[in-house]
């Protein structure tokens, strides 16, 4: 029987952060991955300020700004159809004044290598979780295959899911899950980026579609917007039809779309926007998008599962330390991160019903007006430009941000 302190269920941003800070402190820690590496694409890509600030207190800064990124200093702000604001990132308070672009692989990569310096925390890569372990009414542990095809069990004080939007500990442990829906799903391609192409992070609107680029360096990462549901009848219409669509939407991809040319090189992400009500069970806690799957609307998915993670470490280190781990600390970690998930979610379904709803319906060029009149809010936030402070310490930095436990503090030469 195989033993540890702290089970973490999965190796996503919310699992090794947990993984490598918990470590830090000295915990016993093993985190289960199903997947055998980190290289998997149409992940979220961006770290924002608040997640730099943490890398700079894990000593990690240095070696992250080391990596090749791209960095975003304005953000696009949707306020009503057709209309967004672009916030100078440079009002945020503090070192970070923009958002970091880098594949997802090696941002975990980085978390990855800091774990393994830490005599305490093991990292098991291709082993899937495909349940829990109960005794006496509690988690005490979860069963899974390896990349083998064996079957093991691993005990432990606390198991932590951290196994994202599907997760699997969530549905074996019967939470309930409380779904909010979502107007889109997107569809995630690449193009060939040459130099002189617009640089960071791009949207095209147009009459029923969104597009969203991510500049890669010699590629885009590109999300097309479609309606949720409308994957299968829009693939039926053809792949030409789909390079149609792009080349009137962004003109300046009319010459390279031709490079999409199979239904296999765009894949569909189903956007979900759910919330479990409680997010514990004796011995379990989920956390990140196991607990509040998050719209890619603003990107701050990545932010938010990191964030929960340095909480949730900083309220377990100590208990777990000690061997006695008590329901109410699982309890605090929710109370921590409710309102900072409650009042992000509740924005990006304000943006789902007044931003991508209408011009997914259509609705954007209807009497040949186009772009609608800016919003009062619009107008109000161009007329005193300090204001815009407000949406972009929300987006970069996230209400409640937190910081590295002094237990897991580095400098960076260490
Ligand atoms: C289309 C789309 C685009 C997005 N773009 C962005 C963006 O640009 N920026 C941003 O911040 N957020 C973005 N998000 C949201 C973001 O991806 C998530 O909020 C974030 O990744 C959540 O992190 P997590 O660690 O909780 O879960 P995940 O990142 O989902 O990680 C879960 C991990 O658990 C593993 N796993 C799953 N099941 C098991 C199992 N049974 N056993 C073991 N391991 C398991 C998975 O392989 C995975 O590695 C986007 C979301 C969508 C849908």
């Amino acid at each position: 029987m195989q033993r540890t302190d702290c089970c973490v269920v999965g190796g996503g941003p919310a699992g090794m952060m947990l993984g490598l800070v918990l470590a830090r402190a000295g915990v016993p820690v093993t985190v289960l991955e199903k997947h055998d590496d980190f290289l998997r694409d149409f992940r979220g890509d961006t770290v924002h300020a608040s997640t730099l600030k943490l890398l700079d207190e894990l000593g990690l800064g240095e070696r992250f700004a080391a990596m090749p990124h791209r960095v975003l200093q304005r953000l696009h702000v949707p306020l009503t159809v057709g209309t967004s604001l672009v916030v100078d990132l440079g009002l945020l308070p503090g070192p970070h004044k923009h958002i970091a672009m880098v594949p997802q692989w090696d941002l975990l990569d980085l978390l990855a290598d800091a774990g393994r310096r830490e005599p305490s925390f093991t990292l098991r890569m291709g082993v899937e979780v495909t349940g829990l372990l109960r005794e006496h009414g509690r988690v005490v542990g979860v069963r899974y295959r390896d990349a083998n095809g064996r079957d093991g069990e691993l005990r432990a004080a606390v198991t932590v899911a951290c196994d994202g939007r599907t997760s699997a500990v969530r549905s074996a442990s019967g939470l309930r899950v409380r779904e909010f829906g979502a107007p889109l799903d997107i569809w995630w391609f690449r193009l060939p980026r040459r130099e002189v192409d617009v640089q960071g992070f791009n949207l095209w609107e147009g009459d029923g579609a969104r597009l969203v680029g991510i500049d890669r360096g010699s590629y885009f990462q590109l999300g097309f917007q479609i309606r949720k549901g409308s994957d299968a009848r829009l693939r039926a219409e053809g792949i030409e039809a789909f390079q149609r669509r792009i080349a009137a939407l962004a003109p300046e991809f009319a010459d390279r779309i031709g490079a999409v040319d199979s239904w296999d090189d765009v894949k569909l992400l189903t956007v979900r926007l759910d919330r479990m009500p409680r997010w514990f069970d004796p011995g379990l806690l989920c956390i990140g998008d196991a607990a509040h799957a998050m719209s890619p609307i603003a990107g701050v998915g990545i932010n938010l599962a990191i964030q929960d993670a340095v909480a949730t470490a900083r309220y377990l280190a100590a208990p777990l330390r000690r061997g006695d781990v008590r329901l109410g600390d699982l309890v605090r970690v929710q109370v921590r991160r409710w309102a900072p998930t409650c009042v992000t979610q509740s924005l990006q379904q304000l943006v789902h019903r007044h931003v991508i709803q209408p011009v997914l319906a259509g609705e954007l060029g209807q009497g040949g007006s186009g772009p609608r009149r800016p919003s009062r809010l619009a107008r109000l936030l161009r007329r005193y430009p300090r204001l815009q402070a407000i949406p972009a310490y929300v987006v970069a930095i996230g209400l409640l941000p937190e910081h590295a436990p002094s237990f897991a503090r580095r400098s960076s030469s260490s």
